[in-house]
């Protein structure tokens, strides 16, 4: 087991039991914790984590009790006020509850309605955002979520909503007139429904995607594709979930930018992958 490694002198909350934090843990790389992270780590009594935590960020909380409340996308919400429930039970047995969950906690995370439980059973707590994997899932593959010469906004998006379906709120026409950069969490079950709907709406058959499986663990893989073949090729290279879907030119940004592929040593692809022909910071 790694030791903690001490934190840097600052103001640091002091975890109070009965209290419970909600905490982002970043995608994966336990690297990617916020030292708030971190000093909750060494103070919780019980961590309570989901599938996407990786197992080794748990480590640095050895003194606490772990407790893994995964849930599987789609499931019925019964299990989700399950958790919340055992969340107000333990803060009110006194402990130092840590609620800690993949990414940020307030990104597609159910991490508002466990808050308002909480609050609406007078329990105290703090949140710790975290690094959502539609951001530093993406920059861990190369490629940059806003680009000056792609986009100047960015959607996030859910692909799947309670009922296991594409979300039927969602409307994916306006979505693919009105997104420059589209970000999708949660949308490999309906890749190709939602590859469909965008190139309906007039978005083009080639524009480039990006999966990125499994991001900032060891196990990540990126698929570069298109649209019109992103659904085939997953199927075809076995991609699984989590997964984070990102559709728009931002994409090629990778070709020079896949500094993974650099640390071992490849030369960047396309150093101008947007053909632009001139400086990078050029006006
Ligand atoms: N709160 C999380 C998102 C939870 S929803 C966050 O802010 O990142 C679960 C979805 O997040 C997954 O289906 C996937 O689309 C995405 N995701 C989370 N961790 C991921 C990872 N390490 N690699 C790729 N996608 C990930």
């Amino acid at each position: 087991m790694s030791p903690i490694p001490p934190l840097p002198p600052h103001d640091w909350p002091s975890f109070e039991p009965g209290w419970v934090w909600l905490c982002g843990a970043g995608p994966g790389d336990p690297g990617l914790l916020t030292l708030h992270a971190l000093n909750a780590l060494r103070q919780a009594d019980v961590v309570v984590y989901d599938a996407l935590v990786g197992e080794a960020i748990l480590d640095w909380a050895p003194q606490a009790r772990h407790v893994y409340a995964g849930k599987r996308g789609g499931k019925p919400s019964a299990q989700q006020r399950d958790i919340s429930l055992m969340l107000v039970d333990l803060a009110r047995a006194g402990r130092r509850v840590l609620r800690l969950k993949g990414g940020d906690p307030f990104v597609f995370g159910r991490g508002g309605e466990e808050a308002q439980t909480l609050v609406q059973f007078g329990v105290p707590i703090r949140i710790v955002p975290g690094i959502s994997a539609g951001i530093g899932g993406l920059a861990y593959a190369g490629i940059p979520v806003t680009h000056r010469d792609v986009n100047q906004s960015v959607t996030f998006v859910t692909g799947h909503d309670q009922t296991g379906t594409a979300p039927a709120a969602l409307d994916w026409s306006a979505i693919a007139r009105g997104s420059q950069v589209i970000v999708i969490y949660m949308g490999m079950k309906h890749l190709g429904q939602i590859a469909d709907a965008l190139i309906a709406a007039g978005r083009p058959e080639d524009e480039p995607v990006a999966i990125v499986c499994s991001a900032t663990t060891a196990q990540q893989a990126v698929l570069e594709t298109t649209l019109h073949r992103a659904a085939r090729d997953v199927a075809e290279a076995g991609i699984e979930p989590p997964s984070i879907i990102c559709v728009g030119r931002a994409v090629l940004m990778r070709q020079a930018l896949d500094w993974q592929a650099m640390l071992e040593g490849q030369a960047p692809r396309n150093l101008d992958p947007l053909d632009r022909g001139r400086p990078a910071e050029s006006a």
